[in-house]
């Protein structure tokens, strides 16, 4: 595509007008605009659709993070796109696919084709990644058409982390070139690493145990990432499944961004794991962040919110160090795909990227099939809008169940007959989730009705 640019620095050209990012447009020769883009915690979400409500919504799906991609591209001279994790488990879609449909070898996961279609450069493991398996997650992500990579997930513990062997590769250098302020193509060597919270072999240690261990994410990191350096990397990403939380290391952390954010060698952290948005007032006069400058322990940082919701920009005004790069300024941007008014309306703010959609059309359709089975019929509405504050039908059918299912196990054994106690908890109960994140089942006889 060529790109007609008016002394103003606005591209013309299309039906919009866009305003080229000022790095691009200053850069001199000798310096060139790199935009890092970053999506992560999609969670399955390729349409924008709640598949628990069997309707369309604004507030996710990659389709449309991914419109926001080519005015994104379009703005900077060079830009890469990565994704931090979390792809592969947290919606209907993603249950179809590892319960019904399954995940054989050869078969093709439809994020990971939503993501083939959309060119990323790399990823990283999700906590997420392990919920099916180990099997399910390397078939799914064996369809890849890019490098997946994480150095804390171990296979062989070795006597120090560098010498262990990683599930995945620990990092990958992307070959790429630069174009500077004065035309000029230059070569430039960019390091990806990534790291998961090690509390995976907790929260999935019947998948994991006894196949993978876990290092702590900092002593991983400042394991490889001279490595990565010594290999001639001239920038080195960190892409941390991996929350903001507290700002001195301690051994095994989960949300371990800050410190990380402090290893020698890394110039730039991109974050998630928690569903927020940085910068941006969730993390408003938090120690070891500054969000007027997006700074994460004095590293350019960024995290895209959830399930597509925004997309994460780094963008870098590298300058040319002899043979080598350096980052000079730094810009950082969560930019999101709707808007939620004062009155709490929705607005989008991009259409669907169409691409997208067809890469996973007949998924979408098989999973809407697979949701709009009948499982049973209601004669009291089930909702969990007071879930928090009282009792709650949402949460005492499953504990109802679940008491149900153990009756049958133990029935007939030496077992059968004896108290059993069931908990359960409301977790679609809004939150992090938002407000239409809650379970609203209307009886059967109301929905006749109307
Ligand atoms: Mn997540
Ligand atoms: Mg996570």
């Amino acid at each position: 595509m060529t790109l007609i640019l008016n002394r103003r620095g606005f591209l013309a050209g299309g039906s919009a007008m866009l305003a080229l990012h000022p790095f691009s447009v200053r850069a001199q020769g000798g310096q060139a605009h790199l935009r890092i883009m970053e999506t992560t915690d999609i969670h399955v979400h390729v349409y924008p659709y709640d598949y628990y409500a069997d309707k369309e919504i604004d507030t996710v799906g990659l389709a449309r993070t991914a419109s926001l991609i080519e005015d994104i591209r379009a703005e900077a001279t060079n830009s890469v796109l990565l994704d931090n994790g979390d792809f592969l488990q947290g919606n209907p879609m993603g249950d179809y696919i590892a319960y019904e449909r399954g995940m054989p070898e050869g078969a093709m996961h439809p994020v990971i084709e939503a993501m083939n279609t959309l060119g990323f450069d790399a990823s990283t493991l999700g906590n997420h990644e392990f919920n099916y398996g180990l099997e399910f997650l390397m078939n799914s992500v064996s369809g890849a058409a890019f490098p997946i990579v994480s150095a804390n997930v171990v296979t062989k513990m070795g006597a120090t982390p560098a010498e262990d062997e990683t599930l995945v590769p620990p990092y990958v250098i992307l070959d790429r070139e630069v174009t500077d302020g004065a035309g000029k193509t230059h070569a430039i060597r960019i390091g990806v690493i990534g790291f998961v919270p090690p509390q995976i072999m907790n929260w999935d240690r019947k998948h994991l145990e006894g196949k993978v261990e876990a290092r702590d994410i900092v002593r991983a990191a400042q394991a490889h990432v001279p490595r990565i350096r010594e290999e001639g990397a001239d920038i080195v990403i960190a892409l941390s499944h991996s929350g903001i939380g507290a700002v001195e290391h301690e051994e095994g952390m989960e949300n371990a961004a800050i410190p990380l954010a402090g290893v020698e060698g890394i110039d730039v952290i991109l974050t998630g794991h928690s569903h927020l948005v940085f910068p941006g007032p969730d993390y408003e006069g938090r120690e070891g962040v500054d969000v007027a400058a997006g700074t994460i322990n004095g590293k350019p940082g960024v995290m895209a919110g959830f399930w597509g919701s925004h997309m994460g920009l780094i963008d870098l005004m590298l300058e040319r160090d002899g043979d080598s790069w350096r980052v000079g300024e730094a810009q950082v941007e969560a930019r999101p795909i709707y808007e939620r008014g004062e009155d709490r309306a929705i607005t989008a703010l991009v259409e669907s990227e169409e691409a997208v959609l067809e890469s996973v059309a007949q998924e979408h359709q098989e999973t809407l099939d697979y949701v709009r089975r009948a499982v049973g019929k209601t004669d009291a509405p089930l909702h969990s809008y007071f879930a928090l504050v009282a009792d709650d039908p949402s949460v005492q059918i499953v504990s109802n169940a679940q008491t149900w299912y153990i009756e049958q196990m133990l029935a007939g054994t030496e077992h059968e007959g004896l108290p059993i106690l069931s908990a359960a908890a409301p977790f679609k109960a809004g939150g992090r989730g938002g407000p239409e994140y809650y379970t609203d089942v209307r009886p059967a006889t109301w929905r006749s009705r109307t």
